[in-house]
Formats: C-alpha cells, structure tokens, sequence
C-alpha cells in the first residue's frame, strides 16, 4: 500500500560535471527512490519513488540537499480506491485525466478563470485526489464557456472541454450542483421544450426559465422580446415539428444512454 509518484529533478550540478555523479548517487541511495531515469531537456532525471505517507513529505525531503535546483511532481498514482476518479475516467474522454502533468497551461490560457471556484488544472487535481463534494459542488464546469483553448494547448491531450460537460452531468446526478448556476434549469427546459415541440419555443422557454429562477431578471429582457415580437422574430404559439414524437424518443434514449436525469 501507498502511494508511488514520479518527480521531475532538476539538480544543481552540470550533467557530467563535477559533483554531478555523487548528486545522482545520492538520489539513488534514497530509500523511497525506486528508480532514475535520465531525461533531457528542462529536467535531468525522472524518479520513481515510493511514498508510504505523504507524497509532500518525500519531496521536501529531497529538497532538502544542496545539489537540488528544482523539482517538481509529475504523476501520483495510488492504490487506494478511488471511485470518484474512476467514474469520471468512465465517461467519454475521461481516460485522458489520467495523464495529466499539473503542467497549469489550461488554467493559463482560460479566459473564465477568473470567476471559478478551482482552476481546470486544480478541478484535475480534485478528481485524482477523490475529492468528488468539492470537485461536483463548485461552479467551475458551468463557467466553462465551452471554448476549447485549454484542450488544444493541453500538452497531454487531456479532454478538459468535455471533462466540464461530463463533470456538469455528474453534478446533476449527484445532486451537487452548485446553487450559484441557473444552467442547470436552462438546459432541462431547453430539451423540455424540444421534446414537446420538435425544436424550441423561445418564448415560452425563457417565460418558464425565468419563472423558474428570477421572475424579475425577465423586466430586463421585455424590451428586447417586444422588438422580437414586433419584427416576427419570437413566434407567440408554438409551432410543431413533424415527428415531434421520434424527436423525443431519441432525446429520451440519450439521457438514458447517458445515466442523466
Ligand atoms: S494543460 Fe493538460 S497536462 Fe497541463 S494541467 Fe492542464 S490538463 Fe494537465
Ligand atoms: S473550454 Fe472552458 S475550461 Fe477550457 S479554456 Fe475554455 S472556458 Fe476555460
């Protein structure tokens, strides 16, 4: 039992200069160092090491010696059960969390982050460490503004896009879903509304979502719907697909295919 971990080390001796073996040795010589892998680049050597504790404990410990410059936590892995983690790897994509460096180049490049709870790159971390309340209570997914920049610039390929998605569907399963978010409702009267006429009625979906969530934000939007209205843009009736029903027989296999409410 325990947990193993990979440390990125940088150390402050020239490779192959003086002091350069005996820091190496030193390394290797450490109990919770399983075993050293030369790298190039940023970073001279990969550890595998062995934490019976705390995976803190064991870097702070090799940052202790002088012949350290920089190190830093690339991989956890543990052995105790993870459920939360496991669930999530179960969706679509999920698998990629796994090889998440903590690298931060999502949470860098989000144009949202200043209004979540917890970075992309800390929502991650939440995940692996089985955190499943703070990860699914926090309104960090339903911020996410869908818009792909920290997918493409993920050095790792790690879906975090729709890591968000899924992570707003769990939310909702769980009953979770921060208070703080009215998407939730939007979407349930979205499709609602798509399932009961074949495509949506603007009118009397935002009429319902803002009965639904807050009346008085609608005063707000009443001039913009009355120059709709006034231009035909906003039907008042709703009017019906055909093939209304087969519409709804397939958003109802969706969600149950997809374990959503
Ligand atoms: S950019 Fe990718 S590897 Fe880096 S922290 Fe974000 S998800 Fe992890
Ligand atoms: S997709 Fe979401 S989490 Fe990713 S950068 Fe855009 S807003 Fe941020």
């Amino acid at each position: 039992m325990g947990t193993k971990a990979y440390f990125m080390i940088k150390t402050a001796r020239e490779a192959g200069g003086e002091g350069y073996e005996e820091a190496l040795k030193a390394l290797e010589a450490m109990p919770e160092v399983e075993s050293i892998e030369s790298v190039s680049g940023d970073y001279d050597h990969v550890a595998r090491i062995h934490a019976p504790k705390s995976v803190v404990s064991v870097a702070n410990k090799i940052l202790e010696n002088e012949w350290i410059k920089h190190l830093e936590v690339f991989k956890v892995e543990t052995d105790e059960p993870n459920p939360f983690l496991e669930e999530v790897c179960a969706i679509p994509a999920g698998e990629s969390i796994r090889s998440c460096a903590q690298c931060g180049m999502c949470s860098a490049s989000c144009p949202n982050i200043d209004k979540m709870d917890y970075s992309p790159r800390k929502i991650i971390a939440l995940i692996r460490a089985g955190r499943r309340h703070e990860a699914l209570s926090s309104n960090t997914m339903w911020v996410c503004a869908s818009c792909y920049l920290c997918t493409v610039r993920c050095p790792n390929d790690v879906k975090i896009t729709e890591m968000m998605h899924a992570l707003e569907c769990l939310a909702v399963d769980r009953d979770l879903a921060s208070s703080r978010t009215a998407t939730p409702t939007m979407y349930q009267l979205f499709v609602d509304s798509i399932k009961k006429n074949g495509r949506v009625h603007e009118l009397g979906f935002m009429i319902r979502f803002y009965l639904k969530t807050n009346p008085f934000a609608a005063i707000k939007m009443a001039p913009v719907a009355l120059q709709l209205l006034r231009h035909g843009r906003m039907p008042l009736r709703a009017r019906k697909i055909k093939g209304t029903d087969q519409i709804k027989a397939i958003l109802d296999r969706a969600q149950v295919l997809g374990g959503a409410r």
